[in-house]
């Protein structure tokens, strides 16, 4: 019963905290707020959760029913909330008390838009206040682009956007940028951790902002990809996941307490380093054996170059995988099986009730999941024999969403 879960917190990441204005809640300190603060916290929950009922709203911030009632009704004159009847689209199970009605964020009132920065694409989609995902956009790049490239790029996405969907610039209340690199507080980003060493500083997002006049939010894109899960997709409900993203590199998020935890300094999530084996190959961290040297796309596609003795990119790779190819199948074989092992060692020290898999590795071959938990069933500890592993239900698209959820979850 998704709609019945505790709602989750404020993500607490460095980068977002320093966004928000407002101070957090105290679970049993709601009183203590009063007028546009509760009003604040009405349209922020109802931001990241779409639309609820009355009573959802009441049990979420534990403020009276009564004063919902006022509360509400004050922001539907003020234009800030609609009121809807609730079908079978935007609920998915009938609830008690009103079910007729359900209190949505009035989508006119602005639009949030994410942007995830890859190795050879740019993907960016725009999102209303109601949560709906109004179009998207994704355009291919050379790897290696330049900071001009990559700002004219997402300067094009962020204009077409607004231009297909006739939404005015002044009904944007930011971009959320998704980067796969470590964000450290307070500014510096790892740049030998990067997918797109170029691209990656904090002034390529003040520079996208003045150019675009659009308040920017940097956030690594695993981490936002698995913030889009847990309001949205395969995390949705879920205390405690873990995320993994496969893709050139592997990346990694995890979730606990219905939130995406970052660590002392950003780091948390660097699953492509897990040492596997001490003796195995050298990753470009300077350690051996990291799991980046088995699973990630670079990997697998270096070790088939090597083996056929000329260059093998994704898109060759994957297509001797669909002619069945010994070799390319083989080398998958044993990248799924890494990560797998990974999975377990990780679910050793965290627990967590699911993991939820994404990114170009999986997307490689339907028998990839398949091989991840079998290897993850003979590695693991008898405690940890609940845990579900699971395909991302957001696709490519997860991180960009991450990026949507971000500025809706900071508000105005
Ligand atoms: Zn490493």
């Amino acid at each position: 019963m998704p709609w019945a879960v505790v709602i989750p917190q404020q993500w607490r990441s460095p980068l977002l905290n320093r966004n928000l204005g407002a101070g957090t809640l105290s679970p049993s300190g709601i009183n203590l707020l009063f007028g546009d603060q509760r009003k604040q916290r009405i349209l922020s929950l109802l931001r990241q959760r779409g639309p609820m009922t009355r009573a959802e709203i009441s049990r979420a911030t534990g403020i009276a029913k009564s004063s919902i009632s006022v509360l509400v009704d004050q922001l539907a004159v003020e234009h800030s909330v609609q009121i809807i009847r609730a079908t079978s689209n935007n609920r998915s199970k009938s609830v008690k008390g009103r079910p007729g009605e359900l209190v949505e964020i009035d989508p006119s009132s602005g639009a949030a838009i994410g942007i995830e920065f890859g190795v050879n694409r740019m993907i960016g989609v725009i999102g209303d206040l109601s949560h709906e995902i109004l179009s998207e956009f994704e355009v291919s790049l050379l790897p290696n682009y330049s900071v001009e490239v990559a700002l004219k790029t997402a300067e094009d996405i962020v204009n077409h956007l607004l231009s297909v969907t006739r939404i005015t610039p002044s009904r944007i209340i930011g971009i959320g940028l998704g980067i796969a690199a470590v964000l450290y507080q307070p500014e510096e980003v790892t740049a030998d951790e990067s997918e797109s060493q170029n691209v990656l500083n904090r002034n390529f997002a003040e520079n996208l902002s003045r150019i675009t006049g659009f308040s920017t939010t940097l956030e690594n894109s695993a981490n936002l990809a698995a913030y889009a899960e847990l309001l949205w997709g395969n995390g949705f409900g879920l205390r405690d996941f873990l995320y993994f993203k496969s893709d050139n590199l592997i990346g990694g998020a995890v979730v606990m307490s219905h939130e995406v935890i970052t660590g002392s300094r950003g780091g948390v999530g660097e699953f492509g380093h897990l040492i596997l084996d001490p003796n195995g190959p050298v990753c470009r961290c300077g350690q051996r054996g990291c799991l980046d040297t088995y699973s990630s796309i670079q990997a697998m596609t270096s070790s088939a170059s090597v083996t056929f003795g000329h260059d093998i990119d994704l898109p060759h790779f994957r297509s001797l995988i669909e002619k069945g190819d010994s070799v390319a199948l083989r080398i998958l074989h044993d990248g799924a099986e890494k990560l797998g092992e990974a999975a377990a060692v990780l679910s050793r020290v965290l627990n967590p009730e699911q993991i939820i898999f994404s990114g170009e590795l999986i997307a490689l071959h339907p028998d990839v999941l398949q091989l991840i938990t079998k290897k993850f069933e003979s590695h693991t500890l008898p405690l940890n024999s609940h845990v579900k592993l699971v395909a991302g239900s957001l696709g490519d698209q997860a991180t960009a969403l991450g990026g949507v959820a971000l500025i809706l979850g900071q508000g105005r």
